[in-house]
């Protein structure tokens, strides 16, 4: 997992664009942690607390319309980000509807789907999501 941080680094460091303290802060988080968190989540997790939430809020919508960063569910505190996959390992969502969690689950499964899609629909799939909707451990028990 450390090389494939170090890649996400890297690519992410290619990237040009204008590196303002709270852009550069926000990438850290993201690249730190790897799961899907809301602008308050983000804020909490800062290195610099100078940083206020405002600015969270406008980095995070600056890195989704550069594409690295993708909104991956709604909840009543906002929306969740995290990394999008061309910036790390391509996976899905299990969300608790008990206590609201998500977790990565990382492989697929949709390979045969796509090429059906492309041969009887002609459609070429370039990217998809899936989420998940269950109880996790401790809200099953
Ligand atoms: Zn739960
Ligand atoms: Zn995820
Ligand atoms: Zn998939």
């Amino acid at each position: 997992v450390k090389d494939w941080q170090a890649l996400t680094q890297w690519a992410l460091a290619r990237r040009a664009f204008r590196r303002t303290p709270p852009r550069q802060q926000v990438l850290d988080v993201f690249t730190r942690h790897h799961l899907p968190m809301t602008a308050a989540e983000v804020h909490r997790r800062l290195k610099n607390r100078r940083i206020n939430l405002a600015s969270v809020y406008r980095a995070l919508s600056f890195f989704s319309r550069l594409g690295v960063l993708t909104s991956v569910d709604h909840v009543r505190e906002g929306r969740r980000y995290e990394l999008s996959d061309a910036h790390r390992s391509h996976h899905h969502h299990l969300i608790c509807q008990g206590c609201g969690t998500i977790q990565d689950f990382e492989g697929c499964f949709l390979g045969e789907f796509e090429r059906r899609a492309r041969k009887e629909k002609r459609f070429r799939i370039l990217r998809h999501e899936l989420r998940f909707f269950g109880l996790c451990q401790a809200c099953a028990a």
